[in-house]
């Protein structure tokens, strides 16, 4: 039997006619970039996440970017970030020759730890960035209780986590000052191509960031400031506003496909070697949970994880993931050097051991095939291989 890790066209399948009347419908107007298909996209965004501004943009890297200019980041300023997730929350920061400031993981979520942000704090700090990593939400509200203390803004990275809820209600992404999300196609929302999406509800970062998005002109050719080339394309929007309407249901087949693997991890024996376990207070969905301290899963969690990734933890994570592979199983580590240790960082002074979280993080995760087509007898076959490869080592 054959899983890959991700599998676009049978999602295509199913919207096939709708997603090609609709790019047609936009290769008949000719209007490539920005203009109504994206306002149309953007509104679609303000009622779905219950924000006052939507502005799409170029992807979810530039989201970031575009974020940490309209809130004037100078060379210098501090902007703390968790030192495990996808590049582009820290590469952001130092291209505008600001410090991203490394803080460890929480063992059970993989997301920021909020006890390690304080004492990161200094007079040059200017906001956190905290990530929704594999699609369930950071803690929030001690994130915002020490941001409002400090006087820091808060730009939430919700690139894998658009439609994800914390535990109070709230879509992640709109709880900070500044939302992103990126439409890059193995995300829960992809778009056919790249693209991302900035979400606000205060009306002045709205307005920079929309003057950002387009060089900075305003009015156009006449400069107050500096931006950049932000845009995000008609036809990209037009996927986008067709696949809106089916996130819910794909998000539900995430969480099926998870709560599936869960179940029989434990069945198998294995939630303790894989580290995953029941915890999750709704009882609905099982999430994986650190191998390694078991003692600090609690029953605090009952956010609506969206699943970009379904993660195990394994100790020969290198020999599993080359024993799937040749059992034509897709699976990949995600991330296996956290910023702390990456060479490009190497100035900022860290060393191994410094985060020692994220460093067993970074050693043991390795990503399943998890996305929303996926049969429960190709999820039984991975757990199948999975044990075997287990109970022979
Ligand atoms: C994918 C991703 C990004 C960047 O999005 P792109 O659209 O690929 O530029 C940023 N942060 C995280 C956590 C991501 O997963």
């Amino acid at each position: 039997m054959k899983v890959p890790l991700l599998d676009l066209k049978q999602q295509y399948q199913s919207i096939k006619t709708e997603l090609d009347e609709s790019l047609i419908r936009t290769a008949e107007t000719q209007y490539f970039i920005l203009g109504p298909q994206v306002e149309k996209m953007e509104k679609e965004f303000c009622d779905f996440l219950g924000c006052k501004y939507a502005i799409g943009v170029s992807s979810g890297t530039d989201a970031l970017l575009l974020a940490l200019m309209s809130i004037d980041v100078k060379p210098g300023d501090e902007i703390i970030v968790p030192t495990y997730s996808f590049f582009a929350t820290a590469g952001v920061v130092s291209r505008l020759n600001a410090v991203p400031v490394f803080v460890d993981s929480d063992p059970v979520t993989f997301n920021i730890d909020p006890a390690g942000i304080e004492e990161k704090i200094t007079e040059k700090t200017r906001a956190i960035i905290p990530v929704h990593l594999y699609g369930q939400s950071a803690d929030m509200d001690p994130i915002m209780e020490i941001a409002e203390r400090h006087n820091l803004l808060v730009i939430e990275d919700g690139a894998q986590a658009i439609s994800a809820v914390y535990k109070d209600g709230s879509k992640c992404g709109t709880i900070g000052d500044i939302g992103c999300y990126s439409f890059f196609p193995s995300k829960n929302l992809g778009c056919f191509g790249d693209g991302g999406l900035l979400v606000t509800n205060d009306e002045r970062l709205a307005e920079i960031i929309k003057i950002k998005r387009v060089h900075g002109g305003q009015p156009k050719y006449y400069h107050k400031v500096i931006g950049g080339n932000f845009r995000l394309d008609a036809i990209q929007a037009a996927v986008i506003s067709v696949k809106l309407p089916h996130l819910g249901k794909w998000s539900e087949g995430r969480r099926k496909n998870a709560e599936l693997y869960s179940r029989l991890f434990i069945e198998a024996g294995l939630s303790e070697k894989v580290g995953v376990t029941e915890f999750d207070r709704s009882n609905r969905v099982l999430l994986p949970k650190a191998v390694y301290k078991p003692a600090q899963v609690t029953g605090q969690m009952t956010d609506y994880h969206i699943f970009n990734q379904y993660i195990i933890r394994v100790e020969k994570r290198e020999e599993l993931r080359d024993y799937l592979h040749n059992n034509s199983i897709g699976c990949e580590i995600y991330y296996p050097i956290p910023f702390h240790l990456q060479e490009c960082f190497a100035d900022l002074g860290y060393k191994k051991g410094d985060f020692p979280v994220s460093e067993k993080q970074a050693d043991t995760s390795l990503a399943l095939p998890i996305y929303p087509e996926l049969s429960d007898e190709q999820i039984e076959y991975v757990v199948q291989k999975i044990s075997e490869f287990i109970f022979s080592n």
